[in-house]
């Protein structure tokens, strides 16, 4: 009966959207009691739109987007994406040399001969770019509105702030709900500012925060847990989740997501929305007990 309980339970999968790994997958379903959930993309849709464009005192605001969009264009980040897409509606953007990505923190390029930095305020300030108070208490202020801020500079200071808005999934509060029914924790974690990442855990209804991790520590988040004794699920959709979502008692790659995290993970919700990893764990743990 075991092998024709496992067809059932994978092409049910199937048709609710969920590709299986392999059959050692169900049984780790039973066990787990926490879910790390990656916030961009898994809890939000990703999907981001330029809020607004602060220039520091003496700055302009169409100078701001421009050059900051011109650097992001070689960015595939959702922030560099809702940057890019606003700032050039307005006009065209002028070239960048020398681009870099530095995972997690921001990026930087070369733009009409002046080096621009755009992302996290601590990486301007490693850079050596002074960050005027303005620009400071702008950020603090979009950060309390639950808006992810960025910075951007050139020649030596910060320029102003992009604010960018990100929406909650529609499915993405009730999906929690079901996920505590079934005795799972969540947690949610984040490369974005803490008071951001609380506005959205509020409107899901999350109470534990992990924030302002970098990419290549989300992993290390996983193994704390696991070595408190937890047996943990993630989910994820990002190159950044990768490594989280193998190191994962139960990795949930989104559907919509990179194929690293797809490959990374146990299970892929192909409708790439959380309500699918409620059916995935409820559909398991029944599998499991017809063929036990
Ligand atoms: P998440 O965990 O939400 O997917 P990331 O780890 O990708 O976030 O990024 C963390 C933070 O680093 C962002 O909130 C932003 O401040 C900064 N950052 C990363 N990439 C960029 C970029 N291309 N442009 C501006 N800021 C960036
Ligand atoms: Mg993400």
């Amino acid at each position: 009966a075991t092998p024709t309980a496992l067809l059932v339970g994978t092409g049910r999968g199937a048709q609710l959207g969920i590709l299986i790994k392999g059959p050692e997958v169900l049984e780790s379903t039973r066990t787990v009691d926490t879910i790390v959930l990656d916030k961009t993309g898994t809890v939000t849709t990703g999907r981001m739109t330029l809020a607004d464009a602060v220039p520091a005192p003496g700055q302009d605001r169409e100078e701001l987007l421009r050059l900051a969009a011109a650097v992001e264009a070689a960015s595939e980040h959702p922030i560099a994406q809702a940057i890019v897409r606003a700032g050039a509606d307005r006009s065209p953007l002028p070239p960048v040399t020398g681009f870099a990505n530095l995972e997690g923190l921001g990026v930087t390029g070369t733009v009409e001969g002046r080096t621009v930095l755009v992302g996290r305020p601590q990486l301007l300030r490693d850079r050596g770019y002074r960050v005027p108070a303005e620009v400071e208490q702008a950020m603090v202020a979009a950060q309390a509105a639950g808006q992810t801020a960025v910075v951007a500079g050139w020649d030596g200071a910060a320029r102003g702030i992009l604010t960018v808005a990100d929406t909650v999934k529609p499915t993405s509060r009730e999906a929690i709900t079901a996920l505590r029914r079934l005795g799972l924790t969540p947690v949610l974690l984040t490369g974005d500012n803490e008071t951001v990442a609380r506005a959205v855990a509020a409107e899901v209804g999350i109470d534990e925060v992990i924030a302002e991790v970098l990419p290549a520590d989300k992993v290390d988040v996983v193994k704390r847990l696991q070595a408190d004794g937890k047996v943990v699920a993630a989910a994820g959709d990002g190159v950044n989740d990768a490594a989280m979502l193998a190191q994962a008692d139960l990795g949930l790659a989104m559907g919509t997501g990179t194929d690293v995290a797809i490959e990374a993970s146990d299970l892929t919700l192909v409708r790439g929305d959380l309500l699918a990893a409620v059916d995935a764990i409820r559909l398991s743990r029944r599998t499991l007990r017809i063929i036990k």
